[in-house]
């Protein structure tokens, strides 16, 4: 028996629909400009492909109702995102092996101190201040279903005005694409959550907006923050 030096942190977990049964997250993987008209309005240029950062694991806020709103920025922005969590990995999966990895669908939150991610990248440093924090990827519970519909709507809205709206086929890598991609760069594994970009109409919220956000056939999530 493994004797710790302190007690180890709790298992972050994602509750799943219509089960007892929680997920475990293993990893946490965000695609950076998935949508093209997302990489046009943060300045970059649309030849480039996407990319992948990542968050820790206990960024994740499951089904929070208050999300507190980080320090040290002044520009907090939301970002809608289908959200693809793994029972199965590899590495260098074929895109129908990817696929075949899928566990279910969640609805995420990649929240961005903006401020600080623009700052690192003027520097050319890493986005870790600016993507990782604390709470930074709110998550409804998980479905098991398939893959939304390219014509599945995604959709965002502050106050209950609509700021982000898009549709899940206006992404420029699709699900299967993003996993395998991923498998070409880590070795995925089950309890690996991938949130697969946002599309446009990314912008500031601050302390006591109500955020809403939804996938069309995979769920909404919906908090405030504080
Ligand atoms: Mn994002």
């Amino acid at each position: 028996m493994t004797l710790y030096a302190f007690p180890p942190h709790a298992q972050p977990t994602v509750p799943v629909e219509g089960s007892d049964a929680v997920f475990p997250v293993r990893r946490v993987l965000c695609v950076g400009r998935n949508y093209a008209a997302h990489a046009r309005e943060m300045g970059a240029d649309t030849r480039d492909p996407p990319f992948f950062f990542a968050k820790p694991a206990d960024a994740i806020a499951p089904l929070k109702a208050e999300v507190p709103y980080p320090p040290a920025t002044s520009d907090l922005h939301h970002e809608i995102e289908l959200v693809v969590a793994l029972k199965d990995g590899g590495a260098n999966l074929s895109v129908e092996a990817a696929l075949a990895c899928v566990f279910g669908y969640g609805v995420g939150v990649d929240l961005t101190r903006r401020d600080l991610q623009g700052a690192a990248k003027a520097k050319g440093q890493p986005w870790e201040a600016g993507k990782a924090f604390d709470d930074s990827a709110p998550i409804s519970a998980l479905r098991a279903t398939e893959a939304p519909a390219a014509e599945a709507a995604i959709t965002l809205s502050v106050n209950g005005e609509v700021r982000q709206s898009g549709r899940i086929g206006d992404m420029i890598w699709n699900v299967g694409e993003v996993i395998a991609k991923a498998s070409e760069l880590w070795t995925l594994a089950a309890g690996d959550l991938i949130f697969t970009g946002t599309p446009e109409g990314v912008g500031p919220i601050v302390r006591g907006d109500r955020v809403a956000g939804e996938v069309e056939g995979v769920g909404r999530l919906e908090f405030t923050l504080v």
